[in-house]
């Protein structure tokens, strides 16, 4: 498979379709994970129902997600409501975030894989602390050097790193990244292994209770090379739903070339 080459992913429409597609991507993180010896337990599969209506989210819950993304807080405050019936349904914000946006996230997400300033931190922890919360948070680190790209400079992230004990609501899980939209999966992978690399040069003096373990990245065109890279968390919304008729441009401003 080459990543970004075009793909047709047909519209999921049943719990069958889903079923289908979530075990088709499965197979391919195992695939991936066995091409590098690695145990498929250690990658998660993160679906992302992004502009996918209520009914087919009910249809993902039936077909076994128990975790869904959302790129936009508002739709996924809107989600989170409309599906509170769903006990057991948690939500991981994946897109970046403004503070005045923040508290959303702190009321309704158990993840949030966008943190990339001190002032959003800031913004969820005092909503987090008089809800009694806490909420799992990886690092976003812009490994493509594309402006259009939201995230911390790699040479950044240290002394970001540094400053998270102050924020005990926030719990440090890892790094996220997105990588070069593209064609050329050489660079595709650099953009991974780079993220790879910088976790391993922080993780030997990470600060207490920071956890450098997670690396989220890698989405439905380039997850098996974000795998053979060391990703834990992968988050794939058009493989599992069908393809988007939304342009990225709309959650990564700029986005192209
Ligand atoms: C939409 C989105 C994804 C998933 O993209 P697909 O092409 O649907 O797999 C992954 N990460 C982020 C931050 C997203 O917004």
């Amino acid at each position: 498979m080459t990543p970004g080459a075009p793909r047709r992913w047909p519209q999921a429409e049943s719990v069958a379709d889903l079923r289908r597609n979530l075990a088709a991507v499965q197979a391919r993180i195992e695939a991936a994970c066995r091409r590098v010896g690695r145990d498929p337990a250690g990658v998660r599969l993160l679906p992302v129902s992004k502009t996918r209506d209520e009914a087919i989210l009910r249809l993902a819950h039936a077909a076994g997600c128990r975790m869904l993304g959302e790129n936009k807080p508002q739709e996924m405050q809107r989600k989170w409501q409309a599906l509170a019936d769903l006990a057991d349904l948690r939500w991981s914000a994946i897109g970046h975030l403004q503070t005045n946006k923040a508290r959303l996230v702190a009321r309704c997400a158990s993840e949030f894989q966008a943190l990339d300033s001190l002032r959003v931190a800031e913004a969820l922890e005092r909503p987090l602390q008089a809800e009694g919360r806490t909420l799992d948070v990886y690092v976003q680190v812009n490994t493509s050097g594309e402006a259009s790209k939201f995230g911390l400079a790699p040479e950044q992230v240290a002394a970001f790193l540094k400053q998270l004990p102050a924020f005990p609501a926030l719990r440090v899980r890892g790094l996220m990244t997105l990588a070069l939209l593209s064609d050329d999966s050489v660079r595709v992978r650099g953009c991974f292994a780079r993220l790879r690399e910088l976790r391993d040069r922080l993780r030997q003096d990470a600060p207490d209770g920071i956890a450098l373990d997670g690396l989220s990245m890698g989405m439905s065109g380039d997850y098996e090379i974000a795998i053979e890279e060391g990703a834990t968390v992968v988050r794939v919304g058009q493989a599992i739903f069908g393809e988007r008729s939304t342009p990225d441009s709309l959650y990564w401003p700029k986005a192209g070339s």
